[in-house]
Order: C-alpha cells, then sequence, then structure tokens
C-alpha cells in the first residue's frame, strides 16, 4: 500500500466499503492526479489518434481554446518566471482571495488546484464508495466514472432528458444512497444547459449525505448563472472551476474547488503540495480582466453561431449547444467520421457510447471552422 495515505484515512476508507486492494488503486489516482493518462480530456482525445498530429492539423477533438491566455495573463506569467525558484504561495493565496470575492464566499471555502480534475478525482474519492454511488449523465465527462470505477465505487449513469438537460428527476431517484450527484452545466459532450431551477431542485431533493458536484468548466461560454451561491448558502454542493477552457490555459494549469470548508477538509488529505506558480499568477491575471469572459463568449458564440447556420443550410443535424462544443450526428458509427476527417488533417472527436452515431466537435477558430467546413463537405461528397 502506497504510503501516501495515513493510518487513520486508511481506516476510513476500508470502514466505507473499499477493500485492501482498492486502497493501492486510490493511492495511484491521489498521486498521479490529472496526469494519469486515462484521466484527462486530452488524453481520452487522443484515444482516437495515432502518432503526433501534422503542423498544419485543426485541433478540434479537446475542447481546447486556441487562444490560449489573454495577453495580460501571459505578461504575469513572464514576469514571474525568474521568481520560480521560489514557491511563492502567496501567489496561490491571492488567487483564491480574489476567486473568493468574485464568488461572494468566504476566503476558505475556496481551494485552489492546477486544473479542475485534480478536485474533481478528489471529490469521487471523498464521497463515493462501493455503497455510495457516483450518479451521473449519459453522455456525461467520463473522467469522474472512470476514477470511481478504477477504486471500485459504484456508478450510476443516468440519461439524458429529451431537451438533453440533465434528468435531475431520475438522477436524484437513481439511488437513495447517492454520494456524489454529478452535473455538469454546460454538459460536456452535448453543451447543453441545465436550467437553474432543476439544480435548484437538486439541491433541495437530493439524498441525504450526498453531495451535488457541479462541474462549471464551460459556465463561462453560457449565459447561465453560477452556482457558487448554493456554496455561500451552506449548502452541501461542491462547485469546480477550471482555467483550461475560457480562460485558455488547460497546459499551464489552473483550477478551484468551490464548497463549504469542512467539505474542501475532505477533498484536502492526501496533499498537493505547492501549485505551479506560472498557472495561478495567469489565473489571477485572467480573474482581474474586466471585459474577458464577455468578450470570449461573444466570440465563441458568434463562430459557434456561424457554423450552426452552415450546417442547417447543408442539412447537417447537430444538437444546438451553448458551451464550445456540440455534438454532430454523423448519420452513421461517428468513428467513421472521426477517421475520414483525420485523414484531412481536421482532427474531431470523441464518441460517446450513449451516441454512437455522434461525434463532439470542439468550436475553434473561425479559420479553423472554414476549414473544418472543407473538409465534412469532402468526406460526405
Ligand atoms: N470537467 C470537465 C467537464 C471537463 O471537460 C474537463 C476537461 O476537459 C475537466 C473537468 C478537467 O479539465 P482540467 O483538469 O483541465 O481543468
Amino acid at each position: 500500500m502506497n504510503n501516501i495515505l495515513s493510518t487513520s484515512e486508511t481506516k476510513d476508507f476500508l470502514r466505507r466499503g473499499f477493500t485492501r486492494r482498492s486502497l493501492g488503486k486510490l493511492a495511484t489516482v491521489i498521486t498521479a492526479g490529472a496526469t494519469l493518462p486515462f484521466y484527462s480530456e486530452h488524453a481520452m482525445a487522443q484515444l482516437s489518434m495515432i502518432g503526433p498530429l501534422p503542423a498544419d492539423a485543426v485541433k478540434i477533438n479537446a475542447n481546447e481554446n486556441p487562444m490560449g491566455p489573454c495577453p495580460e495573463a501571459a505578461e504575469a506569467i513572464y514576469s514571474v518566471v525568474k521568481s520560480g525558484g521560489r514557491y511563492m504561495y502567496e501567489e496561490t493565496f491571492t488567487f483564491a482571495k480574489t476567486l473568493a470575492e468574485q464568488e461572494g464566499v468566504k476566503p476558505d471555502h475556496v481551494l485552489p488546484f492546477a486544473g479542475s480534475s485534480d478536485p474533481l478525482h478528489r471529490a469521487v474519492l471523498a464521497f463515493t464508495s462501493p455503497t455510495k454511488s457516483l450518479v451521473m449523465a449519459d453522455p456525461g465527462y467520463e473522467a469522474g466514472a472512470r476514477a470511481a470505477e478504477f477504486v471500485g465505487s459504484k456508478v450510476i449513469r443516468v440519461p439524458l432528458a429529451k431537451d438533453f438537460s440533465h434528468d435531475v428527476k431520475a438522477m436524484v431517484a437513481a439511488d437513495a444512497n447517492a454520494g456524489l450527484i454529478y452535473l455538469c452545466n454546460p454538459n460536456n459532450p452535448t453543451g447543453t444547459l441545465t436550467k437553474r431551477a432543476d439544480i435548484e431542485w437538486v439541491v433541495a431533493n437530493k439524498p441525504a449525505g450526498s453531495i451535488l458536484l457541479l462541474d462549471e468548466a464551460y459556465l463561462h461560454f453560457s449565459e447561465d448563472a453560477a452556482g457558487t451561491d448554493f456554496v455561500a448558502k451552506g449548502k452541501d454542493v461542491v462547485v469546480l472551476r477550471t482555467f483550461s477552457k475560457l480562460y485558455g490555459m488547460a497546459g499551464l494549469r489552473a483550477g478551484a474547488s468551490i464548497a463549504r470548508p469542512d467539505l474542501l477538509a475532505k477533498m484536502r488529505p492526501y496533499g498537493a503540495g505547492a501549485l505551479p506558480l506560472t498557472g495561478m499568477v495567469g489565473a489571477h491575471a485572467s480573474l482581474k480582466h474586466k471585459t474577458l469572459i464577455a468578450d470570449r463568449r461573444k466570440l465563441n458564440k458568434q463562430i459557434r453561431e456561424d457554423l450552426f447556420s452552415w450546417l442547417s443550410k447543408k442539412n447537417f443535424s447537430f444538437m444546438p449547444s451553448e458551451s464550445n462544443c456540440f455534438m454532430l450526428d454523423a448519420k452513421r458509427p461517428a468513428g467513421e467520421l472521426v477517421r475520414l476527417m483525420a485523414a484531412e488533417k481536421v482532427f474531431i472527436g470523441r464518441v460517446w457510447p450513449a451516441m454512437p452515431n455522434h461525434s463532439r466537435i470542439t468550436v475553434g477558430t473561425a479559420d479553423e471552422m472554414e476549414k473544418f467546413k472543407k473538409a465534412l463537405l469532402k468526406v460526405n461528397a
């Protein structure tokens, strides 16, 4: 057994129904975090690829932001690099303080991480077990379920509702002993929203002892309200934020978990250590930028809507989205379309078993989407 877990943590996991065998796997998730090959979005996207990408490839398969960090974040990163011989924990604290102020929660309600994969895994470890399930949408972002299945926790997948929002009634009814209800708004891969009233209903009606994990990785691409007010009101809600999407910092790594201190305390063990200074100062500078969210949201929407009207005109079927990704109906096993597009150097995907004829497409730059359109016409000619 990896000595990353203390004796009391080990006892706690055994008490929750994990076997000794699964404890080693728990330790693997904790120590490998977001770098474990099958856990990151990028790695999952790579599953459909062979070899390195050509230089002129259009890479719209991993919900990345081709714009990268805003100039202010890049500047903050350049100027801190020379000080990188020091831990500079204070940069993490000031980032957390600014995020807390902006979200209307106390500073001790924000726990920074290098991205949001890490706190997503920790939430799974902290709040699920072989008897306390992870309840999630299908199709949904798979990382939580993969972590849960890897360590032996129960996973229940609930199909999205007819309008592709989370079927909150079915999710809450799925398991009276649920540990974690995972709701991603907007959802990945569909880019669809779940109404605020439905999220409020989950908070009010979820099984006693369960936690709502609200993943807001893509929130800023939509006009929807954040769920951090649930945290401010003391509810059993953990909100995840990342700087990998709208803020364009996927490779720079910054994120946070926002929740009541007693819930964060359950996710804090196992030691995160110092966080990357570059990620922290870049995230802080991004938060201080007054128009970044509105500017990038507007641009993403323009490109997305232009693409949607083109797809409609050309009689392609797709699912309307409020995010930087959407599902395109390939009208055949979508893996085939992924392969044909890759031959045109346009890398799309991936495909979810629940929607085998659909491929997820990331909204890239206007120029990238022009190349996407051209390739799509060619492979469908
Ligand atoms: N949550 C969702 C819904 C995602 O799509 C992703 C990555 O794409 C993550 C969390 C984790 O991303 P990161 O660790 O880069 O913050």
